[in-house]
């Protein structure tokens, strides 16, 4: 009965999520329509258009197109079963490839760096284009707090039978009523947000048996904390895993 409630659960989530998507796409296509009639009437009725108004007019279609990209990508990204694959792997090559991957962006938004790894980590479960993707929304919601720069800084660890990575920003951080919805599905503060993406950071993490939790100040920044189970074959290599010894006593 667990998996019917579950499925009833995601059905639900399902209309609710389809009943945002429709919501979210009135707005961009409406801009788009309004500015294409803009430049229409200027080209069928030859009305007179400055070559600055017409950069503007597209430059909204533009920015409306790469915004009905993104709801429609995110939002099958929420809803869509994932097609997880969890291999057995080192996260150090994964976070190293993500570093790489997004800080030109950051120093570009004068963000700094940190990496904080911490070497022989155990070997997880994990899906590597899916990890990534949890951390890219992560990382760009970090970015997005930091408007004025600021550093940003990607910690890795083993903790007991956990191993975390930590996600901290020095930007605008959260009140209490904001952080209480993040989780949300369409839940942004942001004029451009979709606000699915720590949507679909749950939901993978929910496919790794991992958790995510979240501490936050206003004013000096937030830590997004992801930590996932060390599998067993691991902790034995570890050898901090407790040895039971049953002896059978025929
Ligand atoms: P979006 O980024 O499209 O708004 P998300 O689901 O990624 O959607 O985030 C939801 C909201 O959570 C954001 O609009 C923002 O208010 C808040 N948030 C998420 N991460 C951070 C962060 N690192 N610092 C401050 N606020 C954040
Ligand atoms: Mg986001």
């Amino acid at each position: 009965s667990e998996a019917r409630l579950r499925r009833t659960e995601n059905l639900a989530s399902m209309t609710t999520m389809a009943a945002g998507v429709a919501h979210e796409i009135k707005n961009p296509l409406a801009a788009m329509g309004i500015h294409l009639q803009l430049l229409k009437k200027a080209f069928v009725r030859k009305t007179s258009l400055t070559l600055d108004d017409a950069q503007r007019y597209i430059d909204v279609l533009d920015e409306e197109i790469n915004r009905l990209n993104s709801i429609v990508v995110d939002f099958l990204f929420a809803v869509r079963p994932m097609d997880t694959r969890l291999r057995l792997g080192s996260l150090e090559k994964t976070l190293k490839e993500i570093c790489n991957f997004v800080e030109p962006e950051l120093n570009e938004h004068k963000v700094t760096l940190v990496r904080d790894i911490a070497t022989s980590l155990p070997r997880l479960e994990f899906d590597e284009n899916l990890l990534k993707q949890a951390l890219l929304n992560l990382i760009k919601n970090a970015m997005n707090a930091m408007e004025n720069g600021g550093m940003l800084t990607l910690q890795a660890r083993l903790d007991g039978n956990l191993v975390s990575i930590k996600i901290v920003d020095t930007g605008t951080g959260m009140s209490d009523e904001t952080l209480l919805k993040i989780f949300e599905p369409y839940f942004t503060t942001k004029a451009t947000g979709t606000g699915l993406g720590l949507t679909v950071v749950y939901k993978i993490m929910k496919e790794h048996k991992g958790d995510i939790t979240v501490t936050s100040k206003l004013g000096e920044g937030t830590c997004f904390t992801l930590t996932f189970p060390v599998p067993r074959t691991e902790r034995l290599a570890l050898g901090n895993e407790p040895v039971t010894c049953v002896a059978s006593s025929i």
